[in-house]
């Protein structure tokens, strides 16, 4: 598992490992830690505006 201090949006890439995507860290080719996939989560949502009210 990925433990780099600062994953940023542009940093994730997906994989897929049989039916599951599983979020990647391309830095270091570790996959997101839940805190991590969490918070790449928020910016995922903000990335595409879904969290416009
Ligand atoms: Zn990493």
């Amino acid at each position: 598992m990925c433990s780099c201090a600062k994953v940023t949006f542009y940093e994730v890439e997906f994989k897929l490992e049989g039916l599951k995507v599983i979020p990647t860290h391309k830095n270091c080719g570790n996959t997101l830690n839940d805190d991590q996939f969490t918070s790449f989560e928020k910016e995922l949502v903000k990335y595409w505006g879904l969290d416009a009210k």
